[in-house]
């Protein structure tokens, strides 16, 4: 049987490099990963190299690029995610959710593949409504310190429609709700990362704000299984995927805390503009159109990611 050519981009960020993996176990598809490593890393995807099915491209896809050969679906998580890192590569960021999500749109087109964008909560702002459903549009600052990430993927997410209505090019977008697990990178600024290598260290968690502000986590495997069911599905308009399981940041912080039996205690810092104040995602729509819901809660979802992190953090002691 003919394998699946799969063409990742941002295959060697954080969940990029989870899908590579997930869909090399399969044996069933070729994976080409593109990355240009802005905030990527070729550790994740080092394991790889002496794979058959896989190649890594280094490859910036703000710039127009063509690959040999037949692709059967393109994927685009090309994009710095994590609010320190688009706040420091704003440009870099807009042109990733801009030029970066029409070159691959184009390159379905050649290519006659399926097109999926990796979309965002983002996209609803610091939302006034709760918890978020698809058909809300939102409540985003277009000049905030949040808006290289949130307009970008709000364009991006109006590219991919367009592409879809004009040219018939076949598009999944996915609305991915706050996820976590090994290979996040330990200084991506994002609370998780912070909160552990905070409490491995036994130094203070730094919360931000009061720490009531909510986030819902949604383990990297159950994140994997819903993008790759909405990628089989025939779903061309947004979908949330998410864990529904909401939690103030304080509650987080603490639950880092007692599960890495840390000493730390918790320091206060101000809350940065524009930090929406909720999220949880209403994850319906996937449960209904894929059959997916997340499998893996919050605390058993923490115990496997403390060893990476366990790992890792010694490395920055
Ligand atoms: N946060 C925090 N301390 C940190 C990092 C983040 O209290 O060291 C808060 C942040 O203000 C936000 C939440 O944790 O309310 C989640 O932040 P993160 O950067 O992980 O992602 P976001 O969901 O804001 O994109």
């Amino acid at each position: 049987m003919k394998k699946k050519q799969l063409l990742i981009a941002g295959g060697a960020g954080f969940i990029g490099s989870h899908f590579c993996d997930h869909f090399l176990q399969k044996g069933d598809c070729r994976v080409l990963c593109a990355d240009n490593l802005i905030t990527g890393q070729e550790k994740n995807i080092a394991h790889l190299y002496s794979n058959p099915d896989f190649c890594f491209l280094k490859q910036d896809v703000i710039e127009s690029f063509d690959v040999p050969g037949e692709i059967d679906f393109v994927l685009n998580l090309a994009s710095p995610a994590s609010p320190v890192d688009y706040q420091r590569y704003p440009i870099e960021t807009l042109k990733a959710g801009s030029f970066g999500t029409w070159n691959l749109l184009e390159l379905s087109a050649r290519k006659k593949a399926v097109f999926l964008l990796a979309s965002t909560s983002e996209i609803y702002g610091d939302p006034q409504v709760h918890p978020q459903k698809e058909d809300y549009w939102g409540n985003v600052n277009s000049v905030g310190p949040r808006s290289c990430y949130d307009e970008a993927k709000r364009y991006a997410e109006s590219l991919t429609l367009f592409y879809h209505q004009q040219y018939g090019v076949p598009v999944r977008i996915a609305r991915i709700f706050n996820t976590y697990g090994p290979r996040m990178r330990l200084n991506d600024g994002r609370a998780l990362p912070n909160f552990m290598t905070q409490a491995l260290q036994n130094e203070d968690l730094t919360v931000f704000g009061k720490g009531l502000q909510t986030r819902s986590f949604c383990y990297v495997e159950d994140m994997v299984l819903g993008l790759e069911r909405l990628l089989f599905s025939g779903e061309t308009m947004p979908v949330n995927l998410g864990n529904p399981e909401e939690i103030p940041i304080i509650d987080f912080a603490q639950t880092v805390i007692r599960l890495t039996g840390s000493k730390s205690a918790i320091t206060y810092r101000p809350l940065p503009k524009d930090d929406p104040m909720l999220r949880r995602p209403d994850i319906s729509m996937a449960k209904e159109l894929l059959g997916w819901v997340p499998k893996i809660g919050l605390e058993e979802g923490l115990k496997k990611t403390i060893p990476y992190f366990a790992e890792n953090a010694k490395n920055v002691l």
